[in-house]
């Protein structure tokens, strides 16, 4: 493994390279590596023996934090192309040009599950894709849902807690997952359940389901004038899921299933590609929405914000190394390029800082420095981010680590709108608690979905009661139960019967009262 300082490698008389001769890590190298210093054939051990040390201690430190939620992930290298000019909408030099492609890593993921888990759980997916733009690196990170279960980050840990383990049984527990979503100030989550719970909750691979933004985001063209935007990625393989019942018994045969159809798909030159459409409202239009833009358990209606397509992804090539590529990929929604701008979504205002910072928690305040993360198509100049640990890439030499007169740097290279300016908040500080609305405004998009969407899929609606019925029915508590019934009657009356008749017949073979 080559260092910035290396001399290029040289071939010995025997054909030997010297980069090819195995050393401990200060580069001694090493005639036996399966021996060990020994006082005497079966003697005790020399603490001498560096190449032993050096193998051991670094044996353990192999493994960096896993990330929080999202651990458990697979990624690939590709590029988008644009296919359609929006340069009315977005002045971002990655969309100047049709035919234009910028270089990008996508990562997939589950939520809830460890590092290890089960590619065939129901939960919702990341979907996340970093564009190493002329202008920076921008990251949409995105999931396989449309929308979310909260819609104020206060709520986050909390909500992300219930979905993992009972901390004093270490089990996923399902009397705690629905105790979190029934009460009441908790019910918004109502929308992204039905989905969660839907045919949709168990995409049979990655290359087969959708990304969505979800957040509502800023763009602006080069004149200033700015939309509100949504960005929908369509798989181009179609939508295909796993029932519940194949989900768990795949979860058991090869629980990496995802992962590998990822990985041979590409290896096979079968790249899979993903259509980017947005959705676009202006300012005047958001006011007269029977909601708040800002709400990310909310869609926008298609028939009112038909999709605009703007572009290609396709994922055509695969990582090296997983752990270097993937693993060390730091993937945060503040990391943006001009023309695109975060929202007050408040869910994507946390996101601003949690993500980046989550980053600086797993791989250190110079996590911008490992390859995979570095602005490599464009330029990183700033000398005060400066020093801190595993600094590599020289640390800016002898720049002063002030802005000094004498330094040759500039501000601004290009005048654009400040788009802050844009939007005027004014009120006083308060403490905002954005609970459940008064009346059924936080049911009707799932009612929608119900009604609407799912009557239109051959047994689509009778899936999403039995998905919500086997997993309640786990509960230990009828009162639990009878809970999650009555939180999806105010879904549709039907839904609810449904749910509850279920239940009541599992609970019959396991001697709890019917509901
Ligand atoms: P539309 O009929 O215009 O859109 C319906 C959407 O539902 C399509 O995007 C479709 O995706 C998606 N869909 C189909 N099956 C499921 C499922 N099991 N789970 C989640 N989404 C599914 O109607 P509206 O725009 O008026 O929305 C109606 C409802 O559709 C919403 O309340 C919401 O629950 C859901 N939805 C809406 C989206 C939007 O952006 N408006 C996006 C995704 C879901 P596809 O075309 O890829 O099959």
């Amino acid at each position: 493994m080559s260092c910035p300082y290396a001399k290029p490698s040289q071939m010995d008389a025997n054909g030997v390279r010297d980069d090819r001769v195995v050393t401990t890590s200060n580069g001694f190298p090493i005639n036996e590596p399966f021996a060990t210093q020994r006082v005497g054939e079966h003697g005790p051990l020399l603490l001498q023996d560096n190449a032993l040390l050096d193998n051991l201690a670094h044996f353990n430190r192999e493994r960096i934090p896993e990330r929080n939620p999202h651990a458990h992930g697979s990624g690939a290298f590709g590029y988008f192309e644009v296919t359609h000019d929006i340069t009315d909408i977005c002045g971002s030099a990655m969309f100047d040009t049709i035919g234009k492609r910028t270089k990008t890593l996508t990562r997939f993921s589950t939520v809830g599950g460890e590092k290890g888990s089960a590619d065939t759980v129901r939960d919702p997916r990341g979907f996340a894709t970093k564009f190493y733009t002329e202008e920076g690196n921008l990251d949409w990170v995105y999931n396989a849902t449309p929308v979310f279960f909260i819609r104020d980050p206060s709520k986050f840990p909390a909500f992300i807690h219930t979905q993992k383990r009972n901390p004093q049984t270490n089990l996923k527990d399902a009397d705690v997952f629905w105790d979190y979503l029934t009460q009441p100030a908790n019910q918004v989550a109502v929308h992204q359940l039905c989905i969660l719970f839907s045919d949709r909750g168990i995409p049979q691979t990655y290359r087969n389901m959708n990304g969505y933004s979800g957040h509502t985001y800023k763009w602006s063209n080069k004149n200033g004038d700015w939309h509100y935007v949504q960005v929908h990625l369509k798989t181009d393989q179609g939508v295909k899921n796993y029932t519940a019942e194949e989900a768990a018994q795949i979860a058991g045969q090869n629980p990496d299933i995802c992962h590998q159809d990822l990985f041979e798909n590409i290896e096979k030159g079968n790249a899979p590609t993903w259509t980017v459409y947005i959705q676009t409202m202006t300012e005047e239009e958001s006011k007269k929405l029977p909601f708040s833009v800002f709400d990310l358990t909310k869609v926008w209606p298609q028939s009112q914000f038909p999709l605009r397509p703007v572009g290609k992804l396709c994922l055509n090539e695969n990582p090296q190394n997983f752990f270097a590529q993937v693993e060390q990929a730091a993937f945060a929604p503040s990391n943006t390029v001009p023309y695109q701008e975060a929202s007050a979504d408040p869910v994507l205002q946390g996101r601003l800082f949690a993500y980046a910072d989550a980053q600086r928690y797993r791989l250190g305040p110079n996590y911008h420095q490992i390859p995979v993360n570095c602005p490599y198509a464009s330029k990183f100049f700033n000398p005060m981010i400066r020093d801190g640990p595993m600094n590599v890439n020289g640390n800016f030499g002898s720049e002063p680590n002030y802005f000094s007169d004498k330094t040759n740097y500039q501000f601004v290279q290009q005048s654009r709108p400040i788009q802050q300016h844009q939007e005027v908040w004014n009120g006083p500080a308060v403490p905002y608690h954005w609970v459940t609305e008064a009346g059924d405004i936080d049911f009707v998009q799932a009612t929608d979905l119900y009604r609407k969407v799912l009557s239109k899929q051959d047994g689509a609606q009778g899936r999403l009661a039995h998905n919500i019925a086997i997993h309640a029915a786990n509960c230990k508590s009828v009162d639990m139960q009878k809970r999650v019934v009555s939180m999806f009657s105010r879904v549709d009356e039907q839904l609810g019967k449904n749910i509850a008749d279920e239940i009541s017949a599992i609970n019959s073979t396991n001697g709890k009262p019917k509901l």
